[in-house]
């Protein structure tokens, strides 16, 4: 194996069990790369223990205290980019370049909460003469983290740097399909200094998540993955009477215009839907063409041939999964949609193996097939076509649609571009841009079926989720002045 077996982190040690394992095999070459423990009930007990042990000294220390060990941690990623993307590229099978692209993205987010002590301030107010009110943010406790397979370094900075910062200890649940990058955050948070059991991992799958949900000292849950398995877990942990914030999947849609930028669309759009294999929720799923938008279809055609299976066009998860994906074009075609490009048919590049989970880039276009197209899901390089009279049908169309995570418009009209971005019944809203990622201190977070829960998951918005308000009102010397409130 190439990486040795995945353990679980509990104050401050890797710790050897005693559960199944199962094999993490490399989307790459179907190799076996490692194996991960299958945790149960007791092993979520053990790590929030640690948690509930480490919380009093942790949440006792100023937030800019806490923020200095954040810092060095930043410095450690910044100094093992390449280490850290090797291993998702690895376990993900995501190119080397979008795996440095996601190690990035997380320093930003590490960045973002080492200025939280600038943020989250609180108030102070004189409300009565002698009386005076002041506001803080306070630690919840013991939090958890839920993470897909997609982002095995960005999406737990989504949350375990601003959790941090403002003072809970956390349990981490990595996706058992890619559980290796996470063992190296352990190493490195230790190493900047954080304290053992401020942050522990938890491996394995439905059951650690059942007891992430049910665990009475565990305060909070965070998730992030499918929108079957997000409303399962906002159900079970709010019914358990935790708070909770779970983000699910995605199809997001684009509405294309005849005068969108031809080259720019194109090659915008070719990108959005082939990065990562499509294995991304702010991927571009769907286009709504509105009018006759042939030239730019034409075009993305064309652009996706650039992604050769290999270097630049990475697998599919899991054969499972490509085998989903090849399942969902066959039925297509049976509906009657056309393949623009089909992916089934792919020539991959020398730097493949051909025991690698791959699939080209697919355009499936339902305009003259009779047929709907499928509302659900689809999660990788397929990319599908259907077409409106009008923007407002186009719109129309769109809020049909149960997910809400991203829609976008490509246009050079700005009007309609401001029409789309006030009416579109999504979280994140593109204006000629495939992927419309917010980048901090903005928030990320959809709408509707893509998202269970108040608020966003990162930035600002995210600091309400984390923490709560706290508010002091005190009075020390005897007023002349005094009212109803003294
Ligand atoms: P997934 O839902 O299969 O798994 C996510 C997590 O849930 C994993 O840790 C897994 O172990 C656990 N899990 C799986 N089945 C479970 C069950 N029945 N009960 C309890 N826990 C269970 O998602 P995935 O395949 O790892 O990730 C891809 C999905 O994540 C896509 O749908 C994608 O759109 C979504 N995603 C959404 C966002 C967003 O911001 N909205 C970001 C990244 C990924």
């Amino acid at each position: 194996m190439k990486y040795q077996e995945v353990n679980n982190y509990i104050n401050g040690l890797f710790v050897p069990c005693n559960n199944t394992r199962i094999e993490v095999d490399s989307p790459l070459t179907g190799e076996v790369i490692s194996a991960v423990p299958l945790s149960t009930y007791s092993d979520v007990d053990m790590a929030v223990q640690a948690a509930k042990s480490a919380f009093p000294a942790w949440s006792a220390m100023t937030s800019k205290m806490r923020s200095q060990i954040l810092y060095n941690y930043r410095q450690l990623i910044e100094l093992n980019v390449n280490e850290l993307a090797a291993i998702i590229h690895e376990e993900n099978g995501k190119t080397m370049d979008e795996a440095i692209a996601e190690v990035r993205k997380s320093i930003e987010l590490t960045e973002f909460a080492c200025s939280i002590p600038q943020i989250a301030v609180g108030d102070v107010l004189e409300v009565s003469v002698g009386v005076e009110c002041r506001s803080e943010y306070a630690p919840l406790g013991v939090v958890a983290c839920i993470n897909p397979f997609n982002f095995p370094h960005m999406v737990p900075h989504w949350t375990v740097p601003n959790a941090l910062a403002l003072g809970n200890c956390i349990v981490l649940k990595p996706s058992e399909l890619t559980p290796v990058t996470a063992m190296k955050m352990a190493e490195m948070l230790k190493m900047a200094g954080l304290p053992d059991g401020v942050f522990n991992i938890v491996n394995g799958a439905k059951e650690v998540v059942e007891a992430i949900c049910d665990h009475p000292d565990i305060k909070a849950v965070s998730f992030v993955g499918s929108t079957p398995v997000a409303q399962i877990v906002y159900r079970r942990a709010t019914s358990n009477l935790k708070r909770c914030l779970a983000l699910g999947g995605a199809k997001n849609h684009l509405i294309v215009l005849p005068d969108a930028n031809l080259e720019l669309s194109a090659s915008d759009i070719a990108a959005s839907m082939c990065g990562s294999a499509g294995q991304r929720c702010m991927a571009a799923s769907v286009m709504i063409a509105v009018g006759n938008v042939n030239p730019i279809i034409d075009k993305l055609c064309t652009e996706t041939s650039k992604y050769i299976p290999g270097t630049k066009m990475p697998p599919i998860i899991s054969h499972q999964s490509k085998e989903n994906l090849i399942h969902y074009i066959d039925e297509a075609e049976k509906k009657g949609a056309k393949l623009l490009v089909d992916g089934r048919k792919f020539t991959n590049d020398e730097s493949a193996n051909p025991n690698g989970y791959y699939l080209g880039p697919t355009i499936i276009d339902w305009r003259e097939s009779g047929s709907k197209m499928p509302d659900n899901e689809v999660f990788g390089p397929v990319f599908e076509i259907i077409s409106a009279k009008s923007v407002e049908e186009a719109i129309l169309i769109q809020h049909e649609s149960p997910f809400g995570n991203a829609a976008s418009a490509f246009t050079q009209n700005g009007a309609i571009a401001k029409m789309v971005a006030q009416q579109a019944s999504a979280g994140m809203i593109g204006i000629n841009i495939g992927v419309p990622v917010p980048r901090e201190p903005f928030s990320f977070g959809g709408w509707n079926a893509s998202k269970f829960g108040a608020g966003d998951i990162t930035g600002k918005s995210s600091l309400g989720f984390w923490s709560q308000y706290k508010k002091v009102t005190s009075k020390w010397a005897k007023q002349e002045i005094t009212d109803w409130m003294s």
